[in-house]
């Protein structure tokens, strides 16, 4: 920016001394052409600024913070609608050619390729994305980026179950459990991509015959999200779930004496590690706007943003050079499976089959 507004004084004062040292007739022309020229500049200033339009489906409080940041450091704004994932593919689906919108923002690897499936998103060449997402977690075909990492692990009763008794995801169905499992709904895409990378590991039948195995130990009919699941827990109903890190976090947050831990599935040498999934961006087909939706995402991936999205949802950052705040580093370390994340896409349709034949609801 400074860079560019020192160009642009500079060169009218050339324009000006041009001028000065001119006949009448010659200055006249001379003084269109630099104004042709002036207007050209500032024209291409003026993109250079050229106002960023975001959907995202993430929560406002998880997203304008870093907008306010990128806006104060580079001068250029930003436009943001927030709405259900499905809501806004459909609306750059029906928008095409003439959406306002230049960057898609979402949670899920299942959604990220939904949307790259309906084309909606467009490539995305970047060395410093390359450099600073691991491959695991971006598109094969840079369509999105993760930009944060949660896991979707095992939570417990630390009252009821030593954790010693645990070991893996598919586990969970051993006789042991009967009647000591909740879970949350299989229409949440959480599961659907956990599910989904399960039969990328093992194929559909033993997925089949794992999920059949959960559904056979459940303690009540599926939640409607993680942390009733964490409460039915705590009050007794069950022992052990599977939860997304951040919500067990917040519990932890409102009560640090929280009868509950995280257990890390998979970490023995042939185990395959623990199920990530993230948030992502990617940049819109149809925008008109390339270089500054980039510049954007790049930003949003870098030790600055990264570090910040740590602190605000308790999430990991996507971004291996960035440590997670401290609250999440007491969790633990782990070792994450690293399968690419476009499995749990590709496979999602699949997935939701399998779980209404395993009859988990
Ligand atoms: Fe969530």
């Amino acid at each position: 920016m400074t860079m560019m507004k020192t160009w642009l004084t500079g060169l009218s004062a050339t324009a000006l001394l041009v001028l000065s040292a001119c006949s009448d007739e010659s200055a006249q022309s001379n003084e269109s052409t630099a104004q042709a020229q002036d207007a050209k500049v500032e024209a291409q200033a003026q993109d250079s600024n050229k106002e960023i339009v975001v959907y995202t489906s993430r929560k406002e409080h998880l997203v304008k913070p870093f907008f306010e940041q990128f806006t104060s450091e580079t001068g250029i704004e930003i436009n943001y609608i927030t709405d259900s994932e499905a809501a806004l593919i459909s609306r750059l689906k029906a928008e095409g050619e003439r959406t306002p919108a230049d960057v898609f923002i979402t949670v899920d690897a299942g959604n990220l390729w939904l949307a790259t499936q309906e084309g909606v998103l467009q490539p995305i060449e970047s060395d410093a994305l390359e450099a600073s997402i691991p491959e695991s977690l971006q598109d094969p075909e840079n369509h999105w980026f993760g930009l944060t990492v949660r896991a979707r692990t095992i939570v417990y009763s630390t009252e009821r179950v030593n954790p010693e008794e645990l070991t893996t995801y598919e586990a969970l169905g051993d006789k042991q459990w009967k009647g000591r499992l909740c879970l949350r709904t299989s229409k949440k895409v959480y599961n659907q991509s956990l599910v989904a990378m399960l039969i990328a590991r093992y194929g559909e039948e033993k997925t089949q015959q794992i999920v059949e195995n959960w559904v056979a130990n459940l303690a009540s009919d599926p939640f409607s999200n993680d942390t009733k699941v964490m409460n039915a827990i705590t009050a007794g109903v069950c022992d052990v779930g599977i939860v997304n890190t951040y919500y067990f976090g917040r519990l932890q947050k409102e009560n640090s004496a929280i009868p509950l831990a995280l257990y890390w599935p998979g970490q023995s040498a042939e185990g395959y590690g623990v199920h990530v999934n993230v948030s992502g961006a990617g940049i819109t087909k149809h925008s008109d706007n390339k270089e500054n939706a980039l510049r954007l995402i790049e930003w949003l991936a870098s030790e600055e943003a990264q570090q910040m999205f740590a602190g605000l949802n308790m999430e990991y950052p996507a971004n291996e050079n960035v440590e997670p705040t401290e609250e999440v580093a007491a969790w633990g370390q782990f070792k994450a499976d690293s399968t690419n994340l476009s499995k749990a896409g590709e496979l999602q349709p699949a997935a939701v089959k399998l779980m209404d034949r395993a009859g988990y609801k």
